[in-house]
C-alpha cells in the first residue's frame, strides 16, 4: 500500500422484537448510544464493543479514520420510521462529507425492523452504496442473532458475525473486520460469498454456542477458517421474534475467489446444523416448582432463568412470575430485578429505611404476569450507573462498559430483595447488583431475565441453574406469536412446540 487508507466507520444496531408493544424511538437510542462525528471516536474508542475493535485496529494501522454515526439501543419493539430515517440521514450525510474514502466499516445487528422496512440492514447498505458511488469495499460486523437476507450478503463485501453466545468476541470480530478490510483495500483478496438459509427458526434459548446445535457447527467452522482461502464464516442463529421473510438460521461463507468451495462449505455447515438440531431446548419448570427445587438444593446462589422475560431479546423486564413464587415460598435471600420507573419514584419519595406499600412489576403489557402489591423496607437508593466487571460482555458489545439503568432502589420484602430500576437492564454483569449494595454470592437464589447471555456473569458463581417456564414475550414456544411475515416452513422446523 502506498498511501494511508482513508476509511469511514459507523453503524446502527438494534435487535427488534416485532411483538413487543412499545415502539423504539430516537430517545431509546439516545439513552444508550447515539454518537455522530468526533463524538463517535471520543466515546467508542477503547471500549470492548464491536465498533471499538474496528477503531482500535484501524488506529494501530495508522489509518485516516472518519467517524460517521453510531447508534445502538436496548432490544425492544419495532423502531419508528422517524428514528430510523433521522439516524440514516445523519449516517449518509456524514459519510458523504467524508468522501473520497478507500473503504467502510459498519457495525450492524442483522435483526432490526422498522415500521416500513423489514430488511433494514440491506436498506442501509444499498443507501450507503449509493453515497459511496464506487467499488470501495464495505465490511460489516453482525450479531450472530441477525436474520440475514441474501440481498445483504450481495451488498456487503464481507460479513463478520460474532462467533460466541454469550457474546464475548464482538471486539475481536471488530478487529477482524478491520484486518479483512485491509486486505480488500490492498487487493490481496477477491471475496466471493455463499449463503444458505437453514429451514429452522431457533428460539433464543437454543442459541448458546457451548451447546448443540451451534457448537457442532462452530467446531467445523474452526477447521474451515484455518484454511488460507477461507476469508470468514458467519453462523447466523437468527432472532425468532423479529417477524420478517428471512427470519431464521443462515450460514454465510466467504472465500478468496473460490465460489464452489464457499457453496460446498455453506451447505456442509447447514447439514451439520440440521443433524445436531432436535434437543436444543432445556426442560422448563413452573416458577413454583423451580423455587421449591432451589430451596431443596444445597449451595448458593441458584440461578432461576426467566428466559421468557429476556430483556436482551426485547422484553420489558418487569415480569413478576419469579417474584410471586419466591414470596409464596417465603424465600430468604432471593433476588429479582424489575424495571419499574413508577415504583422507583415511590421508593425515592419515601426514602431509605422507610416502609412502603406499593405495586411492583408487570405494568408495561399483558404478557408478563400481573403487578404484585408488596410491603417492604427501602434498603438503598442509587443513581443506577455502574462499570462492568467483565471486560467482554453483552453490554460492552454494543454500548461500551459504563451502564446507566437510571435511578434505582433496593426494596426488601420479607426475605426477598427486589431491585427496581428505571430503565430495563439485563443481567449481563454482576456490577449491576453490587453497585446497589447487594452481594450476589450471598443470595440463595437469583432470578435472571435472560436466555443465554447471563451465563458469562453468573455461571462462574452459580451453584445450580434452573430453567423456568414463565409468561413473556420471549417464550420458547414460538407458536404463541402472531407471525405475519416469516416463512411458515421455517417456523414449522421448530420442533419444540411442546414447551
Ligand atoms: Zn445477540
Amino acid at each position: 500500500m502506498t498511501k494511508r487508507p482513508r476509511v469511514a466507520v459507523g453503524g446502527i444496531v438494534h435487535e427488534t422484537h416485532s411483538f413487543a408493544e412499545t415502539p423504539t424511538t430516537l430517545a431509546d437510542f439516545k439513552k444508550q448510544s447515539l454518537h455522530v462525528g468526533a463524538d463517535l471516536l471520543e466515546t467508542m474508542t477503547g471500549t470492548r464493543s464491536g465498533i471499538g475493535g474496528m477503531i482500535d485496529a484501524a488506529i494501530i494501522r495508522g489509518w485516516d479514520l472518519v467517524p460517521t454515526l453510531y447508534a445502538a439501543a436496548m432490544p425492544s419493539g419495532i423502531v419508528s420510521d422517524e428514528a430510523y430515517q433521522t439516524m440514516l440521514t445523519q449516517l449518509l450525510s456524514t459519510l458523504s462529507n467524508a468522501l473520497p474514502i478507500d473503504g467502510l466499516l459498519l457495525a450492524l445487528h442483522g435483526a432490526m425492523v422498522t415500521e416500513n422496512e423489514l430488511d433494514v440492514e440491506s436498506d442501509i447498505l444499498a443507501k450507503v452504496r449509493d453515497v459511496i458511488d464506487n467499488d470501495s469495499p464495505i465490511v460489516v460486523e453482525l450479531d450472530m442473532h441477525g436474520n440475514i437476507s441474501s440481498r445483504t450478503t450481495e451488498l456487503a463485501d464481507v460479513l463478520v458475525a460474532f462467533d460466541t453466545n454469550p457474546h464475548i468476541d464482538p471486539y475481536a470480530r471488530g478487529q477482524e473486520s478491520t484486518a479483512i478490510l485491509e486486505s480488500l483495500i490492498s487487493n490481496e483478496i477477491h471475496p466471493t460469498t455463499a449463503y444458505v438459509a437453514v429451514p429452522i427458526i431457533l428460539a433464543p434459548q437454543a442459541t448458546g454456542t457451548s451447546g448443540l446445535p451451534l457448537k457442532a457447527v462452530h467446531d467445523r467452522v474452526a477447521a474451515m477458517e484455518a484454511e488460507s482461502y477461507v476469508v470468514c464464516i458467519s453462523v447466523m442463529a437468527g432472532f425468532a421474534y423479529a417477524d420478517t421473510p428471512f427470519t431464521g438460521t443462515s450460514i454465510i461463507v466467504t472465500t478468496d475467489d473460490r465460489p464452489d468451495l464457499a457453496r460446498d462449505y455453506a451447505q456442509e455447515l447447514a447439514d451439520i446444523f440440521l443433524q445436531n438440531y432436535g434437543h436444543a431446548l432445556p426442560d422448563f419448570l413452573s416458577p413454583d416448582q423451580a423455587v421449591q427445587q432451589a430451596l431443596a438444593l444445597t449451595g448458593k446462589p441458584i440461578i432461576l432463568v426467566d428466559s421468557a422475560d429476556n430483556i436482551g431479546g426485547g422484553t420489558p423486564g418487569d415480569g413478576t412470575d419469579a417474584l410471586k413464587a419466591m414470596l409464596a415460598h417465603d424465600v430468604q435471600e432471593g433476588t429479582v430485578v424489575l424495571a419499574d420507573a413508577e415504583a422507583v419514584n415511590t421508593c425515592w419519595e419515601v426514602g431509605i429505611n422507610k416502609t412502603v406499600t406499593l405495586a411492583v412489576g408487570a405494568k408495561t403489557d399483558k404478557w408478563h404476569g400481573s403487578p404484585i402489591t408488596v410491603t417492604g423496607i427501602v434498603k438503598t437508593l442509587s443513581e443506577g450507573i455502574f462499570e462492568c466487571e467483565l471486560p467482554d460482555n453483552h453490554f460492552a458489545a454494543f454500548y461500551g462498559n459504563t451502564i446507566k439503568m437510571g435511578r434505582s432502589a433496593w426494596l426488601r420484602v420479607q426475605g426477598v430483595n427486589i431491585i427496581l430500576t428505571t430503565h430495563k437492564t439485563p443481567p449481563f454483569d454482576l456490577a449491576q447488583l453490587r453497585g446497589i449494595g447487594l452481594i450476589p454470592e450471598e443470595q440463595k437464589m437469583i432470578a435472571v431475565k435472560s436466555a443465554v447471555a447471563y451465563r458469562a456473569a453468573y455461571l462462574p458463581i452459580a451453584a445450580h441453574i434452573i430453567e423456568m417456564d414463565t409468561a413473556g414475550l420471549c417464550s420458547a414456544n414460538l407458536s404463541r406469536f402472531p407471525y405475519r411475515h416469516v416463512d411458515s416452513e421455517r417456523l414449522k422446523g421448530d420442533k419444540n412446540d411442546a414447551h
